[in-house]
């Protein structure tokens, strides 16, 4: 059985259990709470090292340019568009709001100032920032640190091997710890059913369709809109005929770095954007590029602010900016990527931890949207730059709807 699955079964039985036996519940917490310290337990080295390594991956900007640059600002605008939207929808549509959770966890940290933060996401130090779980402090560290190994060139090698094998192991035990998922899952949503009642299960959904609302806004208003039709000039339906294969493929593994290959082919063969644009911006976009991510983790992070009644202001909203910005270029493009790295956000922001128990019960249906979210901005992205560098086939791009039309295979 797929762990999604038991993950949900996990999510349904807790919820269950918890109506049928109330405040007893609380006996089946500790499942849930060994399973937040098991992933709390690997958040720090896991994002020193693949924030590290995500930011590594931008090889030597100078020499790439123009076409670096502007592929890192497209990049960038569009994950903070996806964020805006997100924490709009999110208000909008008051996600997680009447739920009057409570957080077991010692008090919640009172959200800093504008100017405390600027000041404090700066380390002293580093190891402090570590022993201590700063994730900011480590976010900003980690940039510092992939920036210095671009410039040390060899010499860097060996560090940049280090933790990009670190950062292997930390996935590859995130995936162990998610195997005990469906027991915390099952102990935390009795604990609060048994607590709350029914009350909880509504919002859950509420917030999937809100998601869902605000990746197909991002879709259409900036990537179809905005990118294509506007700056790119192109008709964007055989974009999107284009990607097909792509779209499945995403949708299906949940994993944007296993739907690379395919996206690859769609974008050099159905779109016809060069090899040369092709081989740079995706797989660019594959590492630092989620949109999809974004979202959700905005939205996350408003949901269970809401969930638990804790209010976020404008510099609380700030650091969801960056800390959100940041947790998107660094979350891997492997299934769960997203949902690990979330908890980096919800701790910025000294949101209770509990809150993403909640949320994982619903993980996987909202990351098939995000993945393949997320591959579509690569793509928009690398056939927008592509056709501003004079790299576009537009042939072979409208090409796409033409078979579609004579009913040909593709
Ligand atoms: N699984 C997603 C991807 O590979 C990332 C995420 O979990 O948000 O794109």
């Amino acid at each position: 059985m797929k762990l999604w699955v038991k993950i949900f079964i996990g999510l349904l039985l807790g919820a269950l259990t918890g109506l049928l036996i109330g405040e007893k519940a609380v006996y089946l917490k500790p499942l849930g709470t060994i399973f937040l310290n098991l992933i709390n337990m690997i958040i720090p080295l896991l994002i020193l090292s693949s924030m590290t390594v995500g930011i590594t991956s931008i090889h030597d900007p100078q020499k790439l340019g123009r076409v670096g640059g502007k592929t890192i600002g497209i990049y960038l605008i569009t994950t903070i568009a996806s964020i805006l939207t997100g924490i709009a929808l999110a208000n909008l549509f008051q996600v997680g709001s009447g739920l009057y959770l409570q957080a077991s966890e010692t008090a919640v940290a009172k959200a800093p100032t504008f100017g405390e933060i600027i000041v404090s996401i700066i380390p002293s130090n580093p190891i402090a920032a570590l022993v201590n779980g700063n994730i900011l402090q480590i976010i900003v560290f980690s940039v510092f640190l992939g920036i210095a190994i671009n410039f040390s060139g060899e010499r860097g090698r060996p560090l940049h091997n280090v933790l990009e094998s670190l950062s292997d192991v930390m996935y590859r035990l995130t995936s162990l710890i998610m195997e005990f998922s469906p027991v915390g899952v099952f102990g935390i949503m009795a604990w609060v059913t048994g607590t709350f009642g029914l009350t909880l299960l509504i919002p859950l959904f509420k917030f999937l369709g809100v998601y869902y609302a605000a990746c197909l806004l991002q879709l259409v208003v900036v990537y179809a809109f905005i990118l294509l039709k506007g700056f790119g000039r192109l008709h964007p339906w055989p974009f999107f005929k284009g990607m097909g294969d792509a779209i499945m493929m995403a949708f299906s593994t949940g994993s944007s770095a296993a739907t690379l290959p395919v996206a690859m082919h769609c974008v050099q063969e159905n779109l016809g954007v060069s090899k040369n644009i092709s081989g740079f911006v995706l797989p660019l976009g594959i590492t630092m590029n989620m949109n999809g991510t974004a979202i959700f983790q905005a939205m996350s992070a408003v949901f269970v602010a809401k969930a638990y009644g804790i209010p976020l202001d404008l510099s609380s909203y700030f650091t969801l900016l960056m800390t959100a910005t940041m947790s998107a270029i660094g979350t891997a493009g492997v299934p769960g990527g997203g949902f690990i790295m979330l908890s980096a956000v919800l701790t910025s922001l000294g949101l209770p931890l509990e809150g993403l128990a909640i949320l994982a019960g619903i993980d996987r249906l909202r990351e098939m949207v995000t993945t393949v979210l997320n591959i579509l901005g690569d793509a928009a992205v690398t056939v927008l730059i592509a056709k501003q560098e004079g790299e576009l086939d537009e042939r072979k791009y409208y090409h796409t709807e033409l078979v579609e039309f004579e009913g040909g295979a593709s």
